[in-house]
């Protein structure tokens, strides 16, 4: 029996998670389950789970929560972020799925690997802004961590089991989000609605937009670099608008290994929490024959100035790839307010990367004061954006 604990149970990964695991009650048992501020749903999966304890956001939230649940389970309910590290780093608890979005994420993470869990990591921004220190702490406490980002999870898969002998490159699949064809002129205009319909997944808002200006594949680049401990230069990104070819391996004889399969998270999400075996994740089986014809094109930085933001980042190294994340989680969250136009997304995060250039990222403070630093300075930039707009 593995005993887990969800953090972000109530997002689109969490979600998944517990279809998964509800197919499976034999190997599976649910200890804990976060949910921030969706209480009703968080207190439909409490009824249907029974776990051990919740979390939510604050003592309001906990309030309703344990109201909706009186006398149906006994689930403790705990608010805060304390309580997101007390259950990710609980005795009891073998596997943490790592689901939180964004910054919020990396201290309940970061539990999780010093208590020596199987991380199952949805949340990249955790690892985008602390890279070799998050995978210091992983090795120094003897964790086990599983990429659930579809593209890395593909990695993995195709990745040789020792070592990475014989690797020449990796190959990131991207599938260009909803502007791919849109004429550059137009992208000004567009709507956070028009952002997040994103063509092949269903997603949370903040990831949509990610997809939309192609920044999810910049943190993706760089959450490559320290899951597969592989320089910049040996990553590449392809457009591939299917979403079948989930990421590939290019070895120095020639062979590319591709990890295929429908669109959805399901799969990547089954394949780490049973690994190494397999378990059915109830995603329909590849039709290749009724699959449109596979593309593949190069990604045009024009089009998508995050992406080489991110290259750039990665390059910078030390506390940069945090400021990145971080002036982008200000720029997406005003977007989606629509207090901010797409195109400026990245011209936020650009001039927040030009204002803070070198910051270190050797401990966690640093790391801590970076991201705080990149959010204050990216909300004047937008503040100012907003000032010039009206
Ligand atoms: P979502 O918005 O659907 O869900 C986010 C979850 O985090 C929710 O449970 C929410 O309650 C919780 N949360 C939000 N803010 C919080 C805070 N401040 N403190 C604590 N909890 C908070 O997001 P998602 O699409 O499920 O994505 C989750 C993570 O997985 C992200 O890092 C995303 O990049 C990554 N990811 C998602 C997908 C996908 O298909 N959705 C694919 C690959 C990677
Ligand atoms: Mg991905």
């Amino acid at each position: 029996m593995q005993r887990l604990t969800v953090l972000g149970a109530t997002g689109s990964i969490g979600v998944s998670t517990l279809d998964v695991v509800a197919r499976h009650p034999d190997r599976f048992e649910i200890v804990a389950l976060s949910g921030h501020r969706q209480i009703e749903r968080l207190a439909e999966q409490c009824l249907q789970f029974a776990p051990r304890y919740a979390v939510v956001a604050d003592a309001a939230a906990a309030t309703v929560l344990a109201g909706r649940i009186a006398g149906r389970v006994t689930t403790e309910v705990m608010h805060g972020v304390d309580a997101l590290e007390v259950i990710a780093a609980l005795p009891e608890v073998d596997t943490v799925m790592a689901a939180i979005v964004g910054a919020a994420g990396l201290r309940p993470a970061l539990a999780a690997a010093r208590s020596g869990k199987r991380i199952l990591l949805a949340n990249k921004e955790a690892l985008v802004m602390t890279g070799d220190l998050y995978m210091r702490e992983v090795a120094a406490h003897g964790a086990t961590l599983l990429p659930i980002d579809s593209e890395h999870n593909a990695v993995f898969q195709c990745l040789p089991p020792q070592h990475h002998q014989g690797v020449r490159r990796i190959l990131l699949t991207a599938s260009g989000g909803p502007f791919r064809r849109t004429p550059i002129a137009d992208l000004a205009n567009v709507t956070p609605e028009q952002a997040c319909a994103h063509p092949n997944w269903d997603m949370g808002r903040k990831i949509s937009v990610d997809s939309a200006t192609m920044m999810n594949k910049g943190l993706e680049v760089i959450e490559a670099r320290w899951l597969f401990d592989t320089p910049a230069e040996r990553i590449d990104v392809v457009i591939h608008p299917q979403s079948i070819v989930h990421s590939m391996v290019e070895y120095v004889d020639g062979s590319v290994l591709a990890q295929m399969g429908n669109p959805d998270m399901r799969t990547p999400i089954a394949h780490a929490l049973a690994w190494p075996e397999r378990i059915e994740s109830g995603v329909s089986p590849l039709d290749l024959a009724a699959s449109a014809n596979l593309v593949f094109e190069r990604p045009d930085f024009e089009r998508f100035p995050c992406l080489k933001l991110a290259f750039d980042a990665l390059k910078a190294g030390g506390g940069t790839p945090a400021v990145l994340n971080a002036a982008n989680e200000i720029a997406v969250a005003a977007f989606l307010e629509h207090r901010l136009g797409f195109r400026a997304i990245a011209d936020v995060i650009a001039r927040t990367l030009d204002q803070l250039p070198g910051r270190p990222a050797d401990t966690l403070d640093q790391v801590f004061s970076a991201d705080a630093e990149a959010r204050a300075v990216a909300a004047r930039i937008v503040a100012q954006q907003a000032g010039a707009a009206a």
